[in-house]
């Protein structure tokens, strides 16, 4: 199983590190003929504003969508979930829409803009899993399809739907590998992906 780590900011080292220690390869993502065979992608965090102008610029928001629209299994973390949401507060931009959530950017304001928090989260792991966000959005509005895997102080922080997984926070930035090892059964899960 090869899955693609999309090499523009963030935590990509991280990713792979995580995904390899799993046994799966992991390849870095830098423009469209890096896109083929890959059987999952993992969008990292970083600054939603500047990713999405260098997707633009590199022309990959098209061909990442097409992919993702056509079974695709991608797990975006925290500005990678803002680049997945059909919607973003206070925003009319989108990036690639494909994820029925609306996202707040910043939500935790400036306070406390970075924190760590434990939780345990049952569709990924029976332990207690480390939380780390960072300047983090949260999930204000779900689509009917999503589910929802983590609810935070009353926030939701982690969603499914399909092939697609997002986070709030950056499970790569801790040594726990629950999050990254549900991707790659994800991405294994339905038929073709073997
Ligand atoms: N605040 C960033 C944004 O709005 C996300 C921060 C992160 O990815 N750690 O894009």
């Amino acid at each position: 199983m090869k899955i693609g780590v999309l090499s523009i900011q963030g935590g990509v080292i991280e990713h792979i590190k995580h995904i390899e220690s799993l046994g799966a390869e992991a390849v870095e993502i830098k423009n469209i003929e890096d896109l083929q065979d890959i059987d999952g992608l993992i969008l990292p965090g970083g600054e939603s504003t500047a990713i999405g102008k260098i997707l633009k610029e590199r022309n990959l928001l098209k061909p990442i969508r097409e992919k993702i629209l056509s079974g695709l299994g991608v797990w975006g973390t925290c500005a990678g979930m803002i680049l997945l949401a059909e919607k973003i507060e206070n925003e009319n931009n989108t990036y690639f829409s494909v994820m029925d959530i609306k996202v707040r950017r910043n939500a935790y304001g400036s306070q406390i803009d970075s924190f760590e928090q434990e939780a345990v989260i049952d569709e990924i792991s029976k332990e207690s899993i480390p939380l780390v966000f960072i300047r983090a959005p949260y999930i204000t509005e779900v689509g009917p399809e999503v589910e929802v895997l983590c609810e935070l102080n009353g926030n939701i922080v982690a969603a499914k739907k399909d092939k697609i997984l997002v986070t709030s926070f950056h499970p790569e930035l801790t040594e726990n590998l629950s999050f990254h090892k549900y991707f790659l059964s994800m991405c294994n899960n339905q038929g073709e992906l073997q």
